[in-house]
Formats: C-alpha cells, sequence, structure tokens
C-alpha cells in the first residue's frame, strides 16, 4: 500500500495512492479521529487490515490536484542517517577534502550513524530553502528511507525485517560548509526543509526484494547518482541490528541508508546547487520527488 499525507485547505488528510492509475483516495474518515500516517504506521495490525477492506470504497481524485506532505510530516523523533555508505561514495567524499577531521579514502568499519532534526522535513515536491545567511555550498544526497513498524530493542539480523513497516525516499540535503566546519554533522544537515521526503510510505508487501531498488537522482536534467540497494557497505539488517543494540527503535523511526556516488561534492569542482536548480530523486516502485532550490 502506498499512503500518503495530503493536505485539503488547512487540513491534513490521509490517502492511499494508486500510483498507475494517478490517484489518491482519501481514508482519513475510516481511521479514528485524529489518526496520521504516523499513527497508521503503529496501529499497523489493526488499522491495515481495516484500510485493506475500506479503502476502494472511498472517493479518488487525481494525485495531481493535490498537495502532497512529507508521508510522515512531523516524525516523532530525529531521523537516522548513515554515513559512507556506498563504496564509490566513500571515496568521492574523501577526494573532496569535506570529510573533516579525518579526511579519509578508507571504508568504514562500523556503520557511521548520525540524524536529521525533524524540522528539517519537507513535502516531495516542495522548495528547499537555500539559506544563504549561513551556507553557500547545498548538496543533495539520494537515499533510500527504511521506516520502522514494530520497535524494539536488541533486534537480531535475521529479525530485522519483521520490524520494518516499509520505505520512501529520502533527500539528505547538506550544507557541506557546515557539514565540514563543525565537525560534527548536526548542523550541516538539519537546517530546515533539508530533508525532503516522499512521495510516499510504501508497506513492505510491495517491495518483494529491497536490494533490487536503484536509487536515482538528476540535477536539472542531467544524470548524477545511479546504485542498487545491493551496493550498501552495511545493509538494512545490519543497519537495524547496530542501532538497536542500545537504542530502542519506536514505529515510525524513519533510517535514511546513506547516498551512492554522484553527489555535487563528487566534481571537481564541486557542482553545488544554486537558486532555481532542480534535484529530482527516484526508487524503483517508491515513485519520484521533485524540489527547487528557492
Ligand atoms: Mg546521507
Amino acid at each position: 500500500m502506498k499512503l500518503v499525507t495530503f493536505s485539503s485547505g488547512t487540513e491534513q488528510r490521509v490517502g492511499v495512492v494508486d500510483a498507475e492509475r494517478g490517484v489518491v483516495r482519501d481514508v482519513t474518515d475510516l481511521l479514528p479521529a485524529g489518526t496520521t500516517v504516523l499513527g497508521l504506521i503503529e496501529g499497523w495490525a489493526q488499522l491495515g487490515p481495516l484500510l485493506e477492506r475500506g479503502a476502494t470504497g472511498q472517493p479518488e481524485q487525481p494525485l495531481d490536484g493535490v498537495r502532497l506532505l512529507a508521508p510522515i510530516p512531523l516524525p516523532r523523533r530525529d531521523i537516522f542517517c548513515v554515513g559512507k555508505n556506498y563504496r564509490e561514495h566513500v571515496l568521492e567524499f574523501g577526494r573532496s577534502g569535506y570529510d573533516q577531521p579525518d579526511r579519509s579514502e578508507t571504508m568504514p568499519e562500523h556503520p557511521v550513524v548520525f540524524s536529521k532534526a525533524t524540522t528539517s522535513v519537507t513535502g516531495p515536491f516542495d522548495d528547499i530553502e537555500s539559506h544563504p545567511q549561513v551556507t553557500g555550498e547545498l548538496d543533495y544526497e539520494a537515499e533510500l528511507g527504511v521506516i520502522i513498524g514494530r520497535g524494539g530493542r536488541g533486534i537480531s539480523r535475521e529479525q530485522a525485517f519483521e520490524h520494518v513497516w516499509g520505505y520512501t525516499i529520502v533527500d539528505d540535503f547538506t550544507a557541506r560548509d557546515l557539514q565540514s566546519k563543525h565537525k560534527q554533522w548536526t548542523i550541516g544537515k538539519g537546517l530546515d526543509t533539508h530533508c525532503p521526503m516522499g512521495p510516499y510510505a510504501v508497506s513492505a508487501d510491495e517491495v518483494p526484494d529491497v536490494t533490487a531498488l536503484v536509487v536515482e537522482s538528476h540535477v536539472n536534467g542531467e544524470p548524477r547518482q545511479s546504485a542498487p540497494v545491493k551496493d550498501l557497505i552495511f545493509d538494512i539488517p545490519e543497519l537495524i541490528a547496530v542501532i538497536s543494540a542500545g537504542i530502542t527503535l519506536l514505529p515510525g523511526d524513519i533510517i535514511a541508508t546513506g547516498t551512492p556516488a554522484g553527489v555535487g561534492i563528487g566534481f571537481d569542482p564541486p557542482k553545488f546547487m544554486r537558486t532555481g536548480d532542480v534535484i529530482e530523486i527516484s526508487i524503483t516502485g517508491l515513485g519520484a520527488q521533485r524540489n527547487r532550490i528557492a
């Protein structure tokens, strides 16, 4: 199932999308009052079957006639992210000189985990703020986002997929000068609107083999990134096992799994994003997002 959050007037609505037909069904009234996509994922064992039975009976409207927000517009906490998780990207990042303080092209021995502020989340077709007062080096990072369904601590590799609700697209948009200058990445990765998400939250039953999905990006129509998820250095079960070893994962948590080679700083000289540029990211079966730099 493909879930969306969309706006109708001032209200947020929950929808189920038929992507092939380009329509969305408003299922808000089928759900307990106030249920968001986050609440739906948390209560999926009960609410999922309810949607399976009832969604097709709800009125549909063209998808391009509504404003899509991020599927989870306000995550319950910061988004987990993984740095340096595709081999070729580790090399380009090392060569760029932005990998402070330990400029390095060697592969990480353990996942590099950091987070993005909840307030950085924005819609799949919204403008990205350029923040000219604080940064002059805007860059994109196309990533597969894993959405946790059942929470837990100490989740084993073998049981990891039992805790995955589904997937979405995340742009781990980055202010490179801030990422480099402040050593820790909280500021450089967390500026407002620097986490475009969506368009859909896609349940795992629609993704028989997540490693076969291909993550791609284009800037102003020019191909930049393309790699299958199977190229991850630390795969999804490993990431879930490592993060949950001592931190309880919660329903609705999002793990952005890392970006392939082809980001702006991978070029010499770097190709930073400018006002008016358009970044498009797609992943097999998960749709595509398109954001313009304001
Ligand atoms: Mg990233």
